[in-house]
């Protein structure tokens, strides 16, 4: 199957979930998750009308910005980074990317805001929970949401906009419903205290129907557009 037809595809299923679950027609943002992914793919996928890309490794990820910023200007493609964050690896990304979906601790919050540069709008930035309590160490959990989020709302080149998270790979519908509520009430419990968030970021694959029913503003979808990846030529 073409990259072209995988997003027309895609695009229609979200449009039936959102039309089952009672969402609102361009309620849910589809994210193109394009790590390992060649320079073509993108284009493939850009010229089937998507904008927004989601690159998971620094040095891959900014080298696609570059190239894209440089040859194809006009198709004014915005870049998501939504891997792991190492503290020493923030400047390339608040240099090169629109979003941050994986912000997950002070100190990286801060070094996100200080080393934006000024003529660029504010980095749009997502928290990263642990909401089904999977051993992974990435994403904070309820305790530390507010904290986090007051700090960010006082940094002047960062915007917050919502919360991220990556359950569990599980199966089960009933499963993944289960961990995206979680997520979805932590979302409105920060909304209440910050009315402007708006993002929700959650649902790959596997699991966007679910996610979609859970109230997921914005999929990451890889696998389903581009298809398997490769991992032996990626580098973090
Ligand atoms: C790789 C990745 C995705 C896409 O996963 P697929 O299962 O290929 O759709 C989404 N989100 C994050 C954070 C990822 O690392």
């Amino acid at each position: 199957m073409s990259i072209q037809h995988n997003i027309e595809h895609i695009t229609s299923l979200i449009e039936s979930a959102q039309t089952k679950f009672g969402r609102a027609t361009g309620s849910v943002q589809l994210l193109a998750v394009s790590k390992t992914k060649p320079i073509d793919a993108i284009l493939a996928a850009s010229q089937a009308g998507q904008r927004q890309f989601g690159e998971n490794y620094v040095q891959e990820g900014i080298e696609k910005v570059e190239y894209f910023s440089q040859h194809y200007p006009d198709l004014a493609l915005e870049w998501h980074f939504i891997g792991p964050l190492q503290s020493n690896k923030t400047r390339p990304i608040a240099e090169h990317f629109a979003w941050v979906h994986t912000v997950d601790r002070a100190k990286i919050a801060q070094r996100l805001n200080d080393q934006r540069p000024a003529d660029f709008p504010p980095l749009q930035v997502l928290i990263q929970m642990n909401i089904s309590g999977e051993s992974s160490k990435s994403g904070i959990d309820e305790s530390e949401l507010f904290e986090l989020a007051e700090l960010i709302s006082s940094l002047p080149n960062l915007t917050l906009r919502g919360v991220m998270a990556i359950p569990q790979n599980v199966p089960d519908y009933t499963a993944q419903l289960t961990a995206f509520k979680q997520l979805a009430q932590q979302q409105e419990k920060l909304a209440a205290r910050y009315p402007h968030i708006d993002t929700l970021s959650m649902g790959m694959s596997g699991d966007m129907e679910a996610a979609i029913e859970a109230g997921t503003t914005m999929v990451r979808i890889g696998t389903a557009i581009f298809g398997q990846r490769d991992y032996s030529q990626a580098n973090a």
